[in-house]
């Protein structure tokens, strides 16, 4: 596909803006199909806003399925499985399931940890490039936690990554609240944390929105408002792709769609198993606020994350399988707030935060799906579960590579259709 002249991206999130900047800037024509007004409306709205490939462990662990059957049907639980999605989880449940050991866990964890620190390092260089600003916040991520055995757990994550060459220092209470001073009255409270220094945070949606606007500067078309209904092939070979509109043809497409992609792609026979896995977030404005925490935090024990971004903190996490449900579960909302509230007693605003959902799309073994498809001329950049944000960069950097027909910066095991 050396010669792609003419690029359709569908999907305007995230990963599709961050492609149609890595193909522009390559020297292709690109257009952006997104059904919302404007770019990264839907999953990159109001995520963690966490760039952290000290997350590359995947969710598909061997603690997961026990922790699942210890906290079925309780609404406080991290990791919440919906009797009614039940019958729609079956096939992936059992893909995930199958994942579920040592092994794999730990050979899924390299493969994105590849995949993350290539992405992060793709990111700086945008940065570079265009001076997009996210409110980036580079002070590392701290894992947080409050009982010794979970701590004992996750250091032996810790352990693994650092093998893989992630830099963290494990910290007792009184070193975190050296590190974060807005923790000193809970040195009490907690049993450590783990900091990973190379980690960064920022906000996914402003850096989606003004790195559209610099492609549209750059002559990227994006034509909004405009719902992709079906990409037509003809003998094999990708010729154009359905909207609300009429029919856009193209050299080559790239899917995408987040948790939409698998529908567009299924009448091409391409099976991708990616699962809306519903997530929350409570943004709360600092405000007066004078002993606001800097640093970001993982809490691993609750999938969730406490970030600072910029003038606001942002408590967001929590996994929920619960088909394509978006209402917002006001004791999963609860959740989030008291977390927070039980770190941060001290914050005036108790009764603020603006809340949101969204749906991740998750694939068994926590990896996207990169590259070519037996459809000649369509690619895929999609399921990028909970670490879309942070695997943006590479992922399309990759893409638009393989799309000009180049070697793709990184190997790709476990990352593309092939094998899995
Ligand atoms: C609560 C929560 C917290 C998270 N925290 C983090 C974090 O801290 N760090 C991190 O790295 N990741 C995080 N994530 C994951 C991350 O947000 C996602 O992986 C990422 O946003 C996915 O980006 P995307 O572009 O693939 O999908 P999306 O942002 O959903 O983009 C897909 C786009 O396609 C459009 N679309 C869909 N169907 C059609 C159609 N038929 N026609 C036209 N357009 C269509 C949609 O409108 C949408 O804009 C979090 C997710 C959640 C839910």
């Amino acid at each position: 596909m050396a010669d792609a002249r003419h690029v359709v991206v569908l999907g305007g999130g995230v990963v599709g803006v961050a492609s149609a900047w890595f193909l522009s800037r390559s020297g292709c024509r690109v257009t952006v199909v997104e059904r919302r007004e404007a770019a990264g409306l839907e999953t990159s709205f109001a995520n963690g806003g966490l760039v952290t490939p000290s997350m590359s462990d995947p969710w598909a662990s061997p603690e997961i399925p026990g922790m699942i059957l210890k906290w079925i049907g309780r609404e406080d639980s991290p990791f919440l499985v919906r009797v009614g999605a039940l019958p729609g989880l079956a096939s992936w449940g059992l893909k995930f399931l199958r994942q579920c050991n040592q092994a794999d866990w730990r050979r899924n964890t390299r493969n994105i940890l590849r995949l993350s620190t290539f992405s992060h390092e793709r990111l700086h260089e945008l940065v570079r490039e265009t001076g997009v600003d996210f409110e980036s916040n580079p002070r590392g991520t701290l894992h947080l936690f409050r009982d010794p055995l979970s701590m004992e757990k996750t250091s032996r994550t810790a352990e693994m990554l650092r093998a893989f060459g992630v830099r963290s220092r494990t910290l007792d209470p009184a070193g975190c609240a050296t590190l974060e001073p807005a923790l000193r009255h809970q040195v009490d409270r907690i049993a450590g944390g783990i900091h990973y220094p190379d980690d960064e945070a920022g906000d996914a949606h402003l850096f989606t929105q003004r790195l559209a606007a610099v492609c549209a500067s750059n002559g990227v078309e994006f034509r909004y408002g405009e719902t992709v209904r079906r990409i037509e092939a003809d003998g094999g070979k990708f010729s154009a792709v359905r909207t609300g509109a009429g029919r856009l043809a193209a050299d080559a497409c790239l899917v995408a769609l987040g948790t939409e992609s698998a529908a567009r792609l299924r009448p091409l026979g391409i099976r991708l198993p990616i699962y809306p896995v519903k997530g929350y977030s409570v943004t709360f404005p600092v405000g007066g606020w004078n002993d606001a925490p800097a640093v970001p935090f993982a809490d691993d024990g609750h999938k969730a994350g406490i970030v600072r971004i910029g003038d606001r903190i942002r408590v967001a996490g929590t996994a929920e399988f619960a088909g394509r449900d978006r209402t917002l579960n006001p004791k999963r909302i609860a959740n989030l707030r008291s977390l927070f509230l039980s770190l941060f007693p001290d914050y005036p605003e108790r009764s603020g935060g603006d809340a949101w959902t969204g749906l991740r799309p998750m694939t068994p073994d926590g990896l996207p799906y990169l590259g070519p498809t037996p459809v000649e001329g369509l690619f895929l950049n999609t399921g990028h579960g909970h670490l879309g944000w942070t695997m943006s960069c590479g992922s399309a950097s990759i893409v638009a590579d393989l799309i000009r027909g180049r070697e793709a910066g990184i190997d790709l095991t476990g990352m593309t259709l092939e094998g899995r």
